[in-house]
């Protein structure tokens, strides 16, 4: 496996593996690897021959009072990680090195990332689009493998591309989860036991969700109120500080009056020292409407 600090030599990399006719599949990440940054690489193998990881922890996607600072890193166990899983090239720049301290140009999304994370998080959208676009110029993939775990940060990552005709196939894999249902973040680190037992009432919540707007009961569908409502109750009982529970829509993130198209429920809460996020996407009921037999036919 071959580690690459600096740019030109990715960039040269890449290049020459183009230029024998392998495709490339990138996985960006912030390091502190875990399962779920894992079953990105796996997913990987199936969109490039070549997989290349970024470790990353990119300062300008985290606001003044957040934990860039403290974001753990433990880049030899990473290393170690990648390997085993069969990636072929690990790109770890500086910070000096992807910023020039006179930088002064940002990508900015303008729609989708007003909203959920983008509110409680100003300009933490720009810092992502900025650094994703930077590593699409520097590593050149065929192919980019995201987590549906942040489900914004595909959608804005989709538009970027497409706005910016970046040459790059977005792949999407599913969030991980542990046995409880929490899902695998390396802020999860942050976590006492006690916390850590507490935080599986997102998943629990959003599931609770998901099952209602996919199979509603007697009482007929449930109204979006309602179900933001008690999710927020599920966190809170559990002792989450809600920093928001929406329910939107899947593909523009605006929030339905009725659920007819497919749902994101998603959530951002504090346990502790840890903002967790966490979502999942919900198809509405189908009602099946029986043909009339009174009707004639044909
Ligand atoms: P991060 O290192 O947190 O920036 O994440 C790097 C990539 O891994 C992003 O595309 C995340 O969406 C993805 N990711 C993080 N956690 C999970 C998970 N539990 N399941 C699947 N993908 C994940």
């Amino acid at each position: 496996m071959r580690i690459f600090h600096h740019i030109t030599e990715m960039r040269g990399f890449s290049r020459g593996e183009r230029a024998e006719g392998r495709s490339i599949a990138l996985v960006p990440t912030m390091g502190c690897l875990h399962e779920g940054h894992l079953s990105l690489i796996d997913k990987a193998k199936t969109h490039g021959d070549i997989i290349v990881v970024s470790i990353f922890v990119n300062p300008t996607q985290f606001g003044e009072d957040e934990d860039f600072a403290a974001y753990p890193a433990d880049i030899d166990r990473d290393l170690a990680l990648c390997e085993t899983r069969g990636a072929d090239a690990v790109f770890i720049p500086d910070t000096a090195e992807m910023y020039d301290p006179d930088t002064s140009t940002v990508v900015d999304e303008l729609k989708l990332s007003r909203g959920l994370c983008g509110a409680s998080r100003p300009g933490h959208f720009s810092g992502v689009a900025t650094v994703v676009a930077k590593l699409f110029n520097i590593i050149e993939p065929d192919a980019a493998v995201f987590g549906q775990k942040d489900a914004q940060q595909v959608l804005i990552v989709k538009r970027l591309v497409r706005d910016l005709n970046f040459p790059v196939e977005i792949v999407v894999g599913p969030t991980i989860r542990a046995a409880d249902g929490l899902a695998m973040s390396s802020r999860n680190q942050y976590l006492s036991t006690d916390e850590r037992r507490r935080a599986s009432s997102i998943s629990r919540a959003i599931h609770q969700a998901k099952e209602r707007i996919e199979h509603p009961g007697d009482g007929g569908e449930p109204d979006v109120e309602t179900i933001v409502t008690d999710v927020r109750r599920g966190i809170e009982a559990a002792g989450g500080e809600v920093d928001y529970v929406e329910l939107v829509d899947a593909e523009n993130l605006e929030r339905p009056d009725t659920i007819e198209r497919p749902v994101l429920v998603a959530v951002a809460a504090r346990f502790g020292a840890a903002r967790l996020i966490d979502n999942v996407t919900a198809r509405p009921h189908i009602r099946i409407i029986e043909p009339n037999p009174y009707r004639p036919q044909g």
